[in-house]
């Protein structure tokens, strides 16, 4: 196939790289002269603008850093024209960047209204899953149109779900962040109470682990050195995902909350705990290492708190 491809960062980048390895004619493009030249060592047909990467193509896959970066690009802004008025007709447009649900479904309206078809399709798996060709896609849109994509997108990923119609991908991928957020909080909290109650970090592993607080924010990214040996904990919270990147997307999931009218408190308050992380040592270390902001924000223990 021919594809476009938009972005060619940390995750597009080696996302572009394995379209090209399956066989299809790849045209990208990034602002980033350092992203263009590691895209040409792969092998990708770099191109001087985004017009010019989307002219002839069948599909163009965009992974950018945020919704207004999408919107931009898709409808132009002062007097540049967008994309969508650059690509041939009916072209299927899927954005892989991590944006708000009404982003997607305005991006969704914008791509049709063109005479396009369009599929939000957020991914999981970090870069390590980009580079590995082992990503989870989260699809919204059209069924006959995720049907034409699954191929192409088999050949960035391993697991490749249709959620539902347009906005949907991007629904799915802030819940289950969202649950992820409060989940890894809520196993760290644990942590620091049983270290302040005198309960090793091993025994309340084994025994959590084997009871009803059993979760992957305690079972893979353990928050604690030693339960977990491939957890972020043992070598010194190195993402794994940054705990920018999770105030990101909670960010997205309060937009979310806010749209829906949803009683989310402990999503709004997971929210805060990951900006003012973000803020701090998570602009760069993993989201599991909130575990330190928790310890340093309890006081000294109190008398009996061990015996
Ligand atoms: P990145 O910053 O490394 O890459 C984004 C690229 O887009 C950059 O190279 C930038 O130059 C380029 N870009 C921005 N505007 C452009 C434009 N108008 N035209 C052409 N290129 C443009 O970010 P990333 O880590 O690759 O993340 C991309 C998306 O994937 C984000 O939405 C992020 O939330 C999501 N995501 C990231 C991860 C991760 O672990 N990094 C995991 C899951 C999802």
């Amino acid at each position: 196939m021919k594809i476009g491809f938009i972005g060619l960062g940390h995750m597009g980048g080696p996302m572009a790289k394995n379209l090209r390895a399956a066989g299809h004619a790849v045209r990208g493009f990034d602002l980033s002269p350092a992203a263009l030249d590691a895209a040409r060592a792969a092998d990708i047909e770099v191109v001087e603008s985004a017009d010019e990467a989307v002219a002839g193509a069948q599909v163009v896959i965009t992974m950018l850093p945020a919704g207004r970066h999408v919107l931009d690009l898709y409808a132009g802004t002062d007097a540049r024209t967008g994309i969508l008025g650059a690509a041939p007709p009916d072209t299927l447009f899927i954005d892989s960047s991590t944006i708000a649900v009404d982003e997607a479904r305005r991006a969704h309206d914008l791509a049709v209204d063109a005479g396009h078809r369009f599929l939000d399709a957020p991914v999981s798996g970090g870069v390590v899953g980009a580079e590995n060709g082992t990503l989870a896609f989260m699809v919204g849109g059209d069924e006959g149109d995720f049907a034409q994509a699954v191929p192409l997108l088999e050949s960035m990923g391993r697991r490749v779900v249709h959620c539902g119609g347009p906005g949907l991908g991007q629904a799915a991928k802030v819940c289950n962040n969202m649950l992820l957020a409060v989940s890894q909080i809520a196993v760290a909290e644990a942590f620091v109470l049983g270290e302040r109650l005198g309960l090793t970090h091993q025994t309340l592993f084994d025994v959590a682990s084997n009871a009803t607080g059993q979760c992957w924010a305690l079972t893979t990214n353990c928050p604690v050195p030693g339960p977990v040996p491939t957890s972020p904990a043992n070598r010194d919270f190195q993402p794994g995902f940054a705990g920018a990147l999770m105030a990101k997307d909670l960010g997205l999931a309060d937009q979310a909350i806010e749209l829906a009218g949803v009683d989310a408190r402990m999503g709004r308050l997971a929210r805060d705990m990951y900006v003012a992380y973000a803020d701090g040592e998570g602009s760069d270390r993993d989201f599991s290492g909130i575990i330190r902001s928790i310890r340093a924000h309890s006081t000294t223990a109190t008398q009996g708190a061990q015996r």
